[in-house]
């Protein structure tokens, strides 16, 4: 039994923290490989070390100094290292770090570091092996990461292992290095998981899993404790604050279930994803997962006598908003006529183009364009096996006076959703969470 485990920045903040990973590790003889970010914030007022390496390639592209920064990242590492009561030799490390800062570093290099850090110190902590993720995460030219390489390069380096992984970054084909988007070391996790054929994921955060709801929006909302690939990936495209689905990718693809934990609760089950679930539909189960949504789309609603019988009109309208980049998110059409959601963001600056292109291409009877649409999405695997879902969705919210604006049901019969008046946006999460999940 393998577990891999990555722990984010605020897991790695400081040495109280890399105690309770220590336990954490130890409590379970199967984690073996152990992926870290940089330190991040302790608390509302400090700072992530991975923004203040960026800061620094800023003071340095404009030539102003950036000594202070640099002290304030390199005390914040000796400051874990001395509280943990170990003698890890950082200097030489920094000290060319700091030279290399001078001499001319690339961004990707600089704000690798602190990911490069943290495992350094935490591989000495743990007693375990230190691998550098560019000794095997190799990305191609092109940016993508090749994964065969990768997996076959980890597996030599680390297969049997205790070992101990910077996250974020990996090298290209030219020796420099390059890191992942913002948030990458999740990726890296979940490549060393699908690389080494681990039986689990576990991505250490500081929650207890993923909440059937926005906490900000519903009070307490309970933890999902089960979600298959596919839910998540509906919760997140829905608004839902989750891990990327570039995260699970590798990890979902080897069928390799992922576990979401709280560093500062691990007896908490926290949310297991896996590719599906073998469950009886039973009457008393909860069929909702959770609840996500997102503010700001504009749903344009056109009509034109006979539309439905004629068979390129839809492409035309589709290839016109293609032509302009915007994403048409939904398309819940009637007869003759179709509505096309969209977020604002993308769609308001080529508004106008676009009905002017439509008028000259399809003549259409009328073009609508409402905005201040929030779109909320009741997602769940098990409201296939349910007949009246949507009625009782559409019950909850009328009772409240919710105006329904858009429905649309994917073919899955994974999500139900509803578009409402931004104003209605919270109320409609309240609402919905209260009639299915309370
Ligand atoms: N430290 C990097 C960031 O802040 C990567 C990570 O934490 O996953 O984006």
């Amino acid at each position: 039994m393998l577990k891999v485990l990555k722990f984010g920045g605020s897991s790695m903040a400081d040495a109280a923290h890399y105690k309770k990973i220590k336990d954490i590790v130890a409590a379970d003889s199967s984690r073996r490989v152990v992926v870290v970010s940089a330190a991040g914030k302790q608390n509302k007022a400090d700072h992530k070390i991975t923004d203040l390496l960026y800061l620094c390639y800023a003071h340095l592209q404009y030539s102003v100094s950036c000594d202070g920064i640099y002290q304030l990242i390199r005390s914040r590492y000796c400051s874990i290292r001395d509280d943990l009561g170990l003698q890890t030799d950082l200097d030489p490390a920094f000290d060319a770090l700091r030279e290399k800062m001078e001499r001319g570093i690339s961004l990707d290099e600089l704000v690798s570091r602190g990911e490069y850090f943290s495992a350094v110190l935490m591989a000495d902590y743990l007693g375990f092996e230190f691998i550098d993720a560019a000794s095997w995460l190799y990305f191609r030219y092109d940016g993508t990461i090749d994964q065969e390489k990768s997996y076959a390069a980890l597996r030599e380096l680390a297969e049997g292992k205790c070992v101990v992984i910077p996250g974020f970054y990996g090298l290209m084909p030219d020796g420099k290095v390059r890191t992942l988007t913002r948030g990458g070391s999740d990726i890296t996790g979940a490549l060393a998981a699908a690389a080494l054929d681990a039986d689990v994921y576990e991505n250490w955060t500081d929650v207890s899993g993923i909440l059937m709801a926005d906490p900000r929006v519903v009070d307490n909302p309970k933890t999902i404790e089960r979600a298959t690939y596919n839910e998540l990936r509906q919760l997140s495209y829905s608004g839902a604050q989750v891990l990327h689905e570039m995260t699970v990718f590798p990890v979902r693809e080897k069928k390799i279930p992922l576990r979401i934990c709280n560093t500062n609760e691990p007896e908490h089950p926290g949310t297991l994803v896996s590719e599906e679930f073998v469950e009886a539909p039973s009457p008393a189960q909860r069929f909702i997962t959770g609840i996500a949504g997102k503010k700001d789309y504009s749903i344009m609603t056109i009509s034109k006598k006979g539309m439905s019988g004629n068979v390129s009109t839809f492409r035309e309208i589709l290839e016109i908003f293609e032509n302009h980049s915007v994403p048409v998110e939904y398309t819940p059409n009637g007869i003759d006529c179709v509505s096309l959601v969209a977020s604002t963001e993308k769609f308001a600056a080529s508004q106008y183009t676009i009905i002017d292109e439509l008028r000259n291409t399809i003549h259409p009877d009328s073009i609508k364009v409402s905005d201040e649409i929030s779109i909320v999405a009741a997602v769940g695997r098990k409201m296939a096996f349910r007949a009246g879902t949507s009625g009782k969705i559409f019950a909850a919210l009328g009772q409240v006076g919710i105006n329904i604006r858009m429905i649309s049901q994917g073919p899955d019969e994974l999500n139900i959703i509803v578009g409402v008046d931004n104003k209605d946006y919270a109320n409609t999460i309240r609402v919905l969470y209260n009639a299915f999940v309370k």
